[in-house]
């Protein structure tokens, strides 16, 4: 059991990405227990000393190749293409896709705001559909209704790692000539009936950010098995600049570019990416078996069809419980424990709020979810202590 932590955890910070050097994955037991923190485990160090002791550091190099063709290899897919962020990869991918101003994309309410601020980006407007009640990811029945002349295609969201039901998307799809980009910023190595996510929509995007599965402090990737999305998304993202003509800028592109450095850190962290799924795989059972039976709490499922890569171990609070998510999060930051809301749903956000989308289910998923930490560094005794203090704090409650 843990040392009771409450003078030294309230203040720290905790690290995704943005400011923590080099550090072993194992936490200090008397230090807050953060909701995720990247676990470098791997050759990080001495591709990146490589990079630094051969001067590629900038945005050509070996590794920016090397990491390419490995996360190719990994998805299954034909093609890959890294980018600056997994932001920057879904404006490449949405404008190599072919969506223009006056377009309307449809995308879950559900997920981080960059998925809806890019389809933004390009002058096109998200027309936001609601989660399901199973998995919380968009739910296939109510995307035909959305529908109208101005529609191009649909983005689907992975959800804190549990892949989208994809079949009956594909096919509405197919039906309606729309294309079916997957945002799997959340879910590299998820599975949908045995098929990796990334190489099942016309398109895929990824993050590397520093709470991700996999990081490179920041970086994104496109995949595709289409060789004329995968050029289109290249040129683009240098500037548009001709393939086959130096500074001849076809149209108006970006420095969306991802650095060797960063690429370096990349292939890194996927060569170990087999240890990083199998360590989440293993703390959500943990967390599933300590929570067995606490009352209160319920948590997002792995259907039969699904492997989850357990971005995020979420749970729902009872609707039964006198006290709601950040009371619970401040009780649990008082023993140690960074937990997290989930993200507001996008329709209501300012930006977004005119928009007149009706999406119950999503909202009652966020007014009753938290995010537990998950990351590769985290043991047992760990997982066991972020269980029993929810308990606790729930028990509390509820007296
Ligand atoms: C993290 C995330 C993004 C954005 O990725 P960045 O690398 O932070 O730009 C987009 N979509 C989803 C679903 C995400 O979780």
């Amino acid at each position: 059991m843990r040392v009771d932590p409450l003078d030294h955890r309230l203040s720290l910070e905790t690290n995704e990405g943005t400011w923590m050097p080099y550090a072993p994955p194992t936490i200090n037991r008397r230090e807050l227990i953060p909701i995720s923190n990247p676990a470098l485990v791997g050759n990080e160090l001495k591709y990146v000393t490589d990079c630094v002791e051969t001067s590629w550091v900038s945005s050509l190099g070996k590794y920016v190749t090397g990491f390419e063709e490995a996360f190719a290899t990994f998805c299954g897919t034909s093609h890959a293409v890294t980018c600056s962020n997994g932001t920057t990869a879904l404006h490449l991918a949405l404008l190599a896709l072919g969506v223009q101003p006056g377009d309307e994309i449809i995308v879950p309410t559900l997920t981080y705001v960059a998925t809806a601020n890019a389809v933004m980006y390009c002058g096109a407007k998200p027309v936001f559909v609601d989660s399901e009640l199973e998995t919380w990811n968009m739910d296939p029945t109510r995307i035909e209704a959305l529908i109208g002349p101005n529609t191009k295609g649909i983005v689907v969201v992975h959800l804190f790692g549990h892949p989208v039901d994809m079949d009956p998307i594909m096919a509405i799809a197919e039906r309606r000539g729309l294309f079916v980009l997957e945002d799997a910023a959340e879910a590299p190595g998820a599975e949908y009936k045995g098929r990796r996510v990334g190489s099942i929509g016309h398109a895929a995007t990824f993050s590397f950010f520093g709470n991700k599965i996999i990081t490179t402090g920041e970086g994104g990737m496109v995949t595709t098995n289409d060789l004329a999305i995968a050029n289109e998304v290249r040129r683009l993202k240098n500037h548009g600049m001709d393939p086959h003509r130096k500074y001849w800028f076809t149209t108006v592109g970006f420095n969306y570019r991802l650095t060797n450095v960063a690429a370096a850190l990349g292939l890194a962290q996927l060569e170990k990416i087999d240890w990083h799924l199998e360590q989440r795989r293993q703390i959500a059972a943990w967390y599933r078996e300590f929570l067995n039976g606490v009352s209160g709490v319920t948590w997002q499922p792995e259907l039969a069809w699904a492997r989850h890569v357990w971005w995020l171990f979420t749970v729902q609070l009872s609707d039964h419980l006198p006290v709601g998510r950040f009371e619970v999060m401040a009780a649990l930051k008082h023993r140690g424990v960074e937990a997290r809301q989930i993200v507001y749903p996008i329709h209501q956000l300012p930006p977004y709020s005119g928009c007149g989308a009706v999406c119950p289910v999503a909202e009652s998923i966020v007014e009753r979810g938290l995010h537990l930490p998950t990351w590769g560094g985290l043991t047992r005794d760990d997982v066991e202590y972020v269980s029993r203090a929810l308990a606790a704090c729930l028990e509390a409650a509820a007296i």
